[in-house]
């Protein structure tokens, strides 16, 4: 495949991270299968193969210096390059065939597993949370560190029936893709923030700015003594935090917060195309550091989904040829309003799916 030169940008030519024998091959794959877990070997229309070796990362790919240089030391000795991949993990492209299994005892022993490929868990994608987010109502990586303990041997070996994701996000604003998960953690806050009449009106806040943030119009002004002042009405407000980014002198979040579990989110063409996940599970505790409440209802959704799926069938597939009655009955989440109903993403909203844990 012949490539265009780049113009020159702000942007890092890609090419230049590419050794010239991976280089050479671009555009030229027909090919990839699975060997084991956590290796892939690609063809390419001449011939030639290329090994590429998937591992875990720590939650959110939150790498040290010292990790980096690591990961800088695999390559050096056993692949032509590396890459993060789209969901947090790390790859080394290009491994040398006959040391393929030396690097997997190293990475095994160094606690950077290899898996992740085909029908198992895939890494556990998530938000940066607490880490440098102001946002944060539960702490993403710590639910997908403690997901991926639960289910390691899912990440090692390739016995689901299909492909899971799961992905989590610390706050509304679902940064770590929950929405669009097989399985997605979705943090909440338990309710819509507080406004401090005495300290907005000091603060002498821009309220044109605050009122045009709000994305659902959920921010009422209102004429008092001193000035304007405003209120937030709770049955439009999704708590996406952004009036508190703009007015933090007068408008705070309460610190308690939950989490609502979604399922069938999919980001792909195959089956009836792109869907949002939708909430299963709402209102559930989010209590580190063994977050149980959340590990029973997703070993409840991943066991049923185990043990009646068919091979190849990814959970939105499963649901959608199950039925959503029948799904929410075996998972213990209740009812729907209506026979093959399907819940909505808001069902923070809906009680009647409230699970009390
Ligand atoms: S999802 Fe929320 S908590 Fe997580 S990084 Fe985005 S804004 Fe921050
Ligand atoms: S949290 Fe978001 S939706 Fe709620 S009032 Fe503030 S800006 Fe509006």
């Amino acid at each position: 495949m012949n490539t265009p030169d780049l113009p020159a940008g702000i942007m890092p030519d890609y090419r230049r991270e590419i050794p010239a024998g991976l280089l050479a091959r671009q555009g030229s794959w027909i090919w990839h299968e699975i060997l084991q877990p956590g290796v892939i070997r690609h063809l390419a229309a001449d011939g030639s193969t290329l090994l590429t070796v998937r591992i875990l990362l720590p939650p959110n790919g939150l790498l040290s210096a010292a990790t980096l240089r690591r990961l800088a030391g695999w390559i050096r000795e056993y692949a032509l390059t590396g890459r993060r991949t789209s969901r947090q993990g790390f790859e080394f492209v290009g491994v040398k065939p006959e040391k393929l299994e030396k690097l997997l005892a190293e990475l095994e022993a160094a606690g950077f597993p290899a898996g992740g490929t085909g029908k198992s868990l895939h890494q556990v994608k998530c938000c940066t949370s607490f880490v440098h987010c102001q946002n944060a109502a539960v702490d993403a990586p710590s639910i997908a560190k403690v997901i991926t303990d639960f289910f390691y041997r899912d990440f090692l070996q390739q016995e689901l029936p299909a492909p899971l994701k799961i992905s989590i996000g610390g706050c509304p604003n679902q940064c770590g893709g929950g929405v669009e998960a097989d399985i997605g953690i979705l943090g909440w806050y338990e309710s819509v923030p507080e406004v401090d009449e005495e300290r907005f009106l000091a603060a002498n806040i821009d309220i044109g700015l605050l009122v045009s943030w709000c994305p659902t119009g959920a921010i009422l002004t209102r004429q008092v003594k001193d000035g304007m002042v405003v209120s937030i009405d709770a049955d439009r407000c999704v708590r996406c935090t952004s009036c508190v980014q703009v007015a933090p002198e007068g408008i705070s979040l309460k610190k308690r917060s939950y989490v609502d579990i979604a399922v069938g989110g999919h980001g792909g063409n195959s089956y009836s195309g792109p869907e949002m996940a939708a909430v299963v599970f709402t209102r559930i505790p989010a209590r580190p550091l063994e977050y149980k409440a959340i590990i029973d209802r997703i070993e409840a959704i991943i066991n049923y989904w185990r043990r009646s799926g068919k091979p190849g069938e990814r959970l939105a597939g499963f649901i959608e040829r199950t039925g959503w009655s029948s799904f929410l009955e075996a998972i213990g989440a209740g009812g729907v309003e209506e026979p093959g109903d399907k819940p909505s993403l808001q069902t923070n909203f809906r009680r009647d799916l409230h699970f009390r844990y």
